[in-house]
């Protein structure tokens, strides 16, 4: 890191002089410890950058960010508080004086311990070490904020230390400085100090659940968005915007909730965790009033944090609901006010200074400090402390920044096509490519909290036509896919069109689909015409993954996954995941408009064809069956049921192509049954039998196939 680097991430507006200011900071900073190197081997200097850098993108003041680069001076060189107070003043050299003393805390500490003839308890000495933090930070909350950067840092680069030191650092992380962030609110730094400590003081835990969590990932994904897209409809159709997230779960928080209640990781894992933000208070009661209206609530789990805040302010409502699948859902409502909040914390007040509106946020903030203050001339018991920490604070957001160092506030999962339509429409439609804290990025990489992000930009064109493919995962925002729509429904009809056929011929060549009419899915997604479908799948507002599940549906020709399944030998044939009561040997499939898990209540349908489709007993579709007599009563049989589907790539050979298909179909929980692999030239061809579940599935990984360098192509080989 470079001191450019610093300057870059520093708050918009910040003066020329202030700027000077930074920069004669780090030319003494760097003088002081020159010769000095970290652990790591990288000159002294680069930590200071660091923990100023940490800072700076909290939105910390400028004497903090100054304060941060000077914070080890006055400990760990030869320049003296008096040195400092001569150069740079009052305020940053008080400021520097209370990081020192917080500094020498755990040491003193230690010495007691030692001192003593009777070991302390290791719970006693965080207990004590807190208290005296507490006691030693002034009346200024910024020590404790350039504290924490400073731990935040170290943690960041503990690999390099031995690893005895790396325990003890990481135990001390765990016992202090997280509870203390998370006092302060600043969930950001909590949860990355927590993980980042985890993996050091638990390391067998942290790899299993490391692990679980991995293998785990792409299905809890899509249950997600899925249960999202529906609480938004609810929602919408009682007439609330609201902005519905799915919410990472943190290693730590996994493991803590398992020690807590003592359940397996299952347990904890499948509880589902949704964000609803809406637009004002009262519209959080009103969502409320509809979630429970649709599922049932879950007896105790509601709290309102609205009418009595936590202690740290916190703001939110809480309720867990029965979801349809008869799991549990956990829903946390809020107002971005309230969200952001929760988020920063104590550094939330910060952006208030920038000439924003100073809420009354800011003010109940600085009057819960004062009680803080007093709190801890009196408190004899750091431990109540801890205990009162205990936050369901979720997080689901990352935060990125700008070139200049503004924050931005995105769904977790956003790429820089979000960012950049977050940014502006315009460079949205011209976003080319992207740099991610310095480093050229595919587009269709997730940011990360802390990245800073660099949008390139072309100089005229529009937005390509994957960013709207579901599968691609391109564009995660709402706003972001619909300005994308917009662009391609203002262009001209005819173009809309072409596309659209282009795109639906595509596809069904794809999937292998043939005689298939036009006219009848036009009429059976209600357009009149042709034409009418085709634009709108050229403009966006038809997804293909809607009309290839109608095909499926529908089509009496009989495309099936299930056909093919019959020319291949018996021993080819998954087990039975249906039963299916008085008509054993049938074929079936799950339907895709509501897919059925097993556990749920569900029912078949006889299809024109042959088989049957299995429907979740709520799902839409089914109530509408004009035809009962179709309808039959099916149960769970045992696994699942897959269909072998022959799939060839066709693909110009390059370095890691196979490793990088492999990990491609088993990331979306497909196990392929062979593999052959032909090269001709520097064509290769790859030709793999996939044991696919349904369509759907099929569909989406040809299409993230597809979107791998090299390939050419990838699509279903029809036997014969
Ligand atoms: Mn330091």
């Amino acid at each position: 890191m470079k001191l450019e680097g610093l300057l870059e991430v520093l708050p918009e507006g910040t003066s020329p002089a202030d700027r000077d200011l930074v920069r004669r900071a780090y030319k003494v900073a760097k003088g002081a410890h020159k010769g000095q190197k970290r652990a790591s081997g990288e000159p002294y200097i680069q930590h200071c950058l660091a923990v100023a850098s940490i800072l700076a993108e909290l939105r910390a003041p400028i004497p903090a960010i100054v304060a941060g680069l000077l914070h080890d001076t006055v400990e760990d060189t030869d320049l003296t508080l008096k040195d400092l107070r001569r150069d740079f003043g009052d305020e940053v050299t008080s400021l520097v004086d209370g990081v020192t003393k917080l500094t020498q805390l755990p040491r003193v500490s230690q010495r007691d311990k030692g001192a003593r003839s009777v070991r302390a308890s290791k719970g006693e000495l965080a207990k004590e070490t807190l208290r005296k933090t507490f006691l030693a930070m002034g009346d200024d909350v910024r020590v404790v904020v350039i504290k924490l950067a400073d731990r935040l840092h170290n943690m960041r680069t503990l690999a390099h230390l031995p690893a005895e030191k790396r325990r003890r650092i990481a135990e001390e992380t765990l016992e202090i400085f997280a509870p203390l962030a998370n006092r302060l609110g600043i969930w950001q730094m909590k949860w990355e100090l927590e993980d980042l400590a985890f993996r050091y003081v638990y390391q067998e835990k942290y790899k299993e659940i490391a692990a679980h969590v991995a293998a785990r990932r792409v299905d809890r994904e899509n249950a997600l968005q899925e249960i999202s897209l529906r609480l938004r409809t609810v929602l919408a159709e009682a007439g609330i915007q609201a902005e519905v997230t799915g919410r990472p779960k943190h290693l730590y928080s996994i493991y803590r909730k398992m020690e807590r209640k003592d359940v397996p990781f299952d347990m904890v894992y499948d509880v589902r965790g949704l964000r609803v933000i809406v637009e004002s208070e009262s519209q959080c009661y009103l969502a409320l009033g509809v979630i429970h209206n649709e599922w049932k609530p879950v007896p105790g789990t509601f709290d309102d944090y609205i009418a009595t805040p936590k202690d740290n302010f916190y703001k939110s409502l809480h309720t867990a609901v029965i979801y349809n699948d008869g799991k549990t859902l956990e829903t946390q409502i809020r107002t971005p006010e309230m969200h952001e909040n929760a988020e920063y914390g104590i550094a939330a007040h910060w952006h208030y200074k920038e000439g924003r509106r100073p809420g009354d946020t800011y003010e109940r903030r600085i009057s819960w400090l004062r009680r803080l203050m007093e709190w801890r001339q009196d408190v004899d018991d750091a431990a109540d402390f801890v205990d009162a920490m205990k936050s369901d604070v979720l997080d689901d957001r990352v935060y990125v920044f700008t070139p200049k160092g503004d924050i931005i506030d995105l769904p977790a999962g956003s790429t820089p096509i979000d960012f950049a339509y977050h940014i502006h429409t315009d460079i949205g439609h011209r976003c080319r490519g992207a740099k991610v804290n310095g480093k050229l990025i595919s587009l269709s990489n997730n940011l990360q909290t802390g990245d800073s992000v660099e949008i390139l930009t072309s100089k005229r064109g529009g937005p390509s036509r994957d960013w709207l493919n579901p599968s691609l995962e391109m564009v995660k925002s709402q706003r972001a896919r619909s300005k994308i729509r917009q662009w391609f429904r203002r262009r001209n009809r005819e173009l809309n069109v072409s596309h659209g056929r282009l795109l639906l011929e595509r596809e069904l060549r794809r999937l292998g689909v043939e005689g298939v009419s036009y006219e009848k899915i036009a009429r059976d997604l209600g357009y009149s015409q042709v034409n009418d479908l085709l634009a709108a799948i050229g403009c966006g507002d038809v997804h293909l993954g809607k009309i290839i599940t109608q095909v499926v549906e529908e089509d009496e020709q009989g495309f099936d996954l299930a056909t093919e399944v019959e020319d291949l030998p018996p021993t080819e044939l998954a087990a039975d995941e249906v039963s299916i009561l008085g008509l054993s040997g049938l074929l079936v499939r799950l339907g895709r408009c509501c897919n059925p898990a097993p556990g749920d209540p569900i029912i078949g349908y006889i299809t024109r064809g042959r088989g049957a489709t299995i429907h979740h007993q709520g799902c839409p579709n089914v109530l509408r069956i004009k035809d009962r007599e179709r309808l039959v009563q099916v149960s769970w049989g045992r696994a699942k049921q897959t269909y072998p589907v022959s799939v060839r790539i066709q693909a110009y050979d390059r370095e890691g192509l196979m490793r990088d298909v492999s990990t491609l179909v088993s990331n979306e929980g497909i196990s392929m049954s062979s593999v052959h692999l032909s090269t001709k030239n520097s064509l290769a061809i790859f030709d793999l039998v996939m044991l696919i579940t349904d369509i759907g599935q099929l569909s989406r990984v040809l299409n993230r196939l597809e979107a791998l360098p090299n390939i050419l192509e990838a699509r279903r080989l029809r036997p014969g």
